[in-house]
């Protein structure tokens, strides 16, 4: 990062949060969510979903979007509902769009400290990339895909959440917006975050700004240190074996299998269904 401006007063209230998730996994993922970060924060996430659900759309009112899109974990699919996260983002009016997948937890407090060292009004792609080196596609432009060309940048993964400023987002709109987005991604033939990446860093040349403080379960979790320090984290199992934060407590591994209560319990030791302190 070239200049780092001194810190502002960036507020919980100035992000949009979209959070990615499928009908089969309300219950099995998003409701863990809800127990947890997004408890404490439901005035800034939006859930985008693929299936009715009544009663989630009780509990989160309009910030349960049913995107319509196809249930399946294809590219289309995929880029049907970044589509829609990145179009209610431009119409919030927020300063900070920022997505994650179902299986992250979100510290929103440390994720406000890190924007808060920049301007919504630069061009700020912000993540983790998921590979060594820059990913290699074919673009394939014109009606019939008849001009094609080798192109490399970085992206995101969206696994470990990502987060654009809106000065960057309102760039992207020619390519982003609407119907755009899922005809981007079709000329890459490449998953939704890929597509984030190829937008902004080979169409616009905003390079991504790693950040080590995002987490996907591609990496070993295990040796996450600092876990208040960290924005987001995930889980998930490998050849079989778990693979989660290390956490010690509240919460036993068979109560807690992701670990996400036991962090969420030592963030928020006040929250009531937490051990109170004095039992840990
Ligand atoms: N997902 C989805 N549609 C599907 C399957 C998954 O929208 O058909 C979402 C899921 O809810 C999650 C994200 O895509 O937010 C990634 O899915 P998952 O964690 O299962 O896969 P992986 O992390 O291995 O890519
Ligand atoms: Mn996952």
């Amino acid at each position: 990062v070239s200049s780092i401006a001194p810190p502002i007063n960036l507020s919980p209230a100035d992000l949009f949060i979209a959070v990615k998730t499928t009908r089969q996994y309300h219950g099995l993922r998003l409701d863990l969510l809800l127990e947890t970060w997004m408890s404490r924060s439901l005035q800034q996430t939006y859930v985008f979903t693929d299936g009715d659900d009544d009663k989630l759309k009780k509990r989160l009112g309009g910030h349960l979007i049913n995107t319509n899109c196809s249930a399946s974990h294809s590219r289309q699919a995929l880029s049907c509902k970044m589509a829609q996260e990145y179009s209610a983002f431009i119409h919030s009016g927020k300063k900070w769009f920022c997505h994650v997948d179902d299986d992250n937890y979100l510290n929103v407090g440390s994720l406000v400290k890190l924007l808060s060292q920049y301007r919504h009004t630069q061009d700020v792609y912000l993540g983790r990339p998921s590979l060594e080196r820059p990913i290699q596609a074919t673009e394939r432009l014109g009606s019939t895909h008849e001009t094609q060309k080798e192109v490399r940048f970085w992206f995101a993964t969206g696994g470990a959440g990502f987060c654009l400023s809106r000065g960057l987002a309102l760039k992207m709109s020619p390519w982003a917006s609407e119907g755009a987005f899922m005809v981007t991604a079709e000329q890459i033939r490449l998953p939704d975050d890929c597509t984030v990446g190829y937008i902004a860093e080979a169409l616009l040349g905003i390079g991504l700004t790693r950040s080590p403080l995002f987490h996907s379960h591609l990496e070993n979790l295990g040796l996450v240190s600092e876990i208040h320090r960290q924005v987001t984290l995930s889980y998930g199992t490998v050849e079989g074996s778990r693979n989660t934060v290390n956490v010690r407590g509240p919460f036993s591994t068979s109560e807690d299998p992701t670990r996400f209560k036991s962090v969420h319990c030592q963030l928020y030791p006040d929250t009531p269904w937490c051990p109170s302190p004095q039992t840990l």
